[in-house]
């Protein structure tokens, strides 16, 4: 089988059969297809789609190019959570200690950042020392001792998709329904949990524009989980404006300790109590959102979800008095904040404009293999609908680079529009597909 027959096959709208995808996966992942060709051949994807068969057979090879593990030897019951990518997520830091903090078990593979949308991975290493690398046995082992595991794509699971997803995100390849979902999938059936909940971001900020296409993806997801045994719900979530305020690798991890600690934007805090009140509920810990709720305020204001963060880091490497201190985080050097130009109310802080304002500071990729400054990017101080007064302060840039941050402010500027009558606030959710 030539791989170059595959990208004509695709490019020309035809559909692959199991063993052209399984042999696809196979040699990309023995390092055997060239990044070129695997480049056209998700280029050929990305205009042509693949059938419900297609990104079923592609999810499961993916899922099969490392190790499926198999938790119910370690935990009773393991839940697992996924955001699609969004800018200013770092749901995933607060949900999965304070779920496991409520005594449901969590492991999880992320991702780093992809395009303008950040990623857990490179956050998480901006806590100096934070091993994000596992072997299979060190997952399982920290699952049961621990009962929380954040780690990357490794060799062992799932590398398919790590190796693709590096490429996609360099090659204008990420916004595709099959794509995204059987990168998303491989990694959640490949780390085992029984049930997952899909965080489906929607809007100027998500690779998912429309709530219709959206729904598309979390349909696709949710038949996937299904077929492969796993309990799964999704959520879709709006992300036409950041979530939170901050945008930026430290600065993300900054707003998630704060939020495991009682406090955090209120939108941010919100977002994180209903995706893991999901999550308790697939775990059948609590029967309804409002006891689940009750269950998991209860977490981050006694201080367990934040103690399960630290037992986390502390498990993984990291040095825990970055935790404790958020000081000791890295730091930009440059730290300016800009006014509001005028009064009146936000009628749009696109998402994917301060997205890409942190990635030009250095927060995320523009090509693969690029150092990532962990210290940069942004912090955006209001919403869609809030009222501003002129000179009020609008947003925060961290660089380390006087030119990067010109630049950065007439970007962000221009990412904020005003209205003078009244705007009403952008809603959380959009509706639940299960
Ligand atoms: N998250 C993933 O894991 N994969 C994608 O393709 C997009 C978001």
């Amino acid at each position: 089988m030539r791989i170059v027959d595959l990208i004509t096959k695709k490019r020309d709208g035809g559909e692959f059969s199991g063993e052209e995808i399984e042999h696809f996966v196979r040699e990309f992942t023995a390092g055997g297809i060239p990044d070129y060709q695997a480049a056209a051949w998700a280029m050929a994807v990305y205009f042509q789609g693949m059938s419900d068969r297609e990104t079923t057979d592609l999810t499961l090879a993916m899922a099969r190019s490392g190790d499926l593990l198999d938790l119910s030897g370690v935990v009773p019951f393991a839940v697992d959570k996924h955001s699609t990518g969004g800018v200013g997520d770092k749901t995933t830091l607060v949900v999965e200690p304070l779920v496991a903090a409520c005594g449901v078990p969590v492991g999880k593979m992320s991702g780093r950042g992809l395009g303008f949308s950040g990623g857990t991975i490179d956050k998480l290493e901006s806590i100096p020392g934070f091993r994000v690398n596992l072997t299979t046995d060190e997952f399982l082992k920290q699952l049961g001792e621990v009962g929380v595991v954040l780690c990357g794509q490794s060799a062992d699971l799932a590398p398919a998709d790590g190796r693709l997803y590096a490429l996609r995100d360099v090659t204008g390849t990420v916004p595709s329904v099959p794509l995204i979902a059987s990168s998303v999938m491989s990694k959640k059936i490949a780390a085992g949990a029984q049930a997952i909940v899909l965080d489906v971001k929607c809007g100027l900020g998500a690779f998912m524009r429309t709530l219709k296409e959206a729904t598309h993806l979390a349909r696709t997801m949710v038949a996937i989980g299904k077929l492969a045994g796993r309990k799964t719900v999704a959520l879709i979530a709006d992300m036409n404006q950041p979530l939170g305020a901050s945008v930026g690798n430290a600065l993300e991890v900054r707003e998630a300790l704060a939020t495991l600690r009682g406090g955090g934007p209120d939108d941010l805090r919100e977002h994180c109590l209903t995706v893991a009140a999901q999550m308790l509920m697939l775990a059948k810990v609590e029967r309804s959102p409002q006891g689940a709720r009750v269950r998991l305020e209860a977490a981050l204001s006694d201080g367990r979800a934040f103690e399960k963060f630290r037992a986390l880091v502390q498990a993984q490497g990291g040095e825990v008095a970055a935790v404790e201190n958020p000081d000791l985080l890295p730091r930009a050097v440059l730290v300016e904040t800009v006014p509001a130009p005028r009064t009146g109310y936000l009628s749009q802080v696109h998402a994917a404009e301060v997205g890409k304002a942190a990635v030009a500071l250095g927060a995320g990729r523009e090509k693969k293999g690029d150092v990532v400054d962990l210290a940069v990017g942004v912090e955006v101080l209001h919403k869609v609908g809030d009222r501003v007064k002129k000179g009020e302060a609008l947003f925060v840039v961290h660089a380390n680079d006087a030119v990067k941050l010109a630049e950065a402010k007439d970007r962000l500027m221009a990412a904020h529009k005003w209205r003078s009558e009244k705007v009403m606030p952008l809603p959380l959710f959009y509706k639940t597909v299960a």
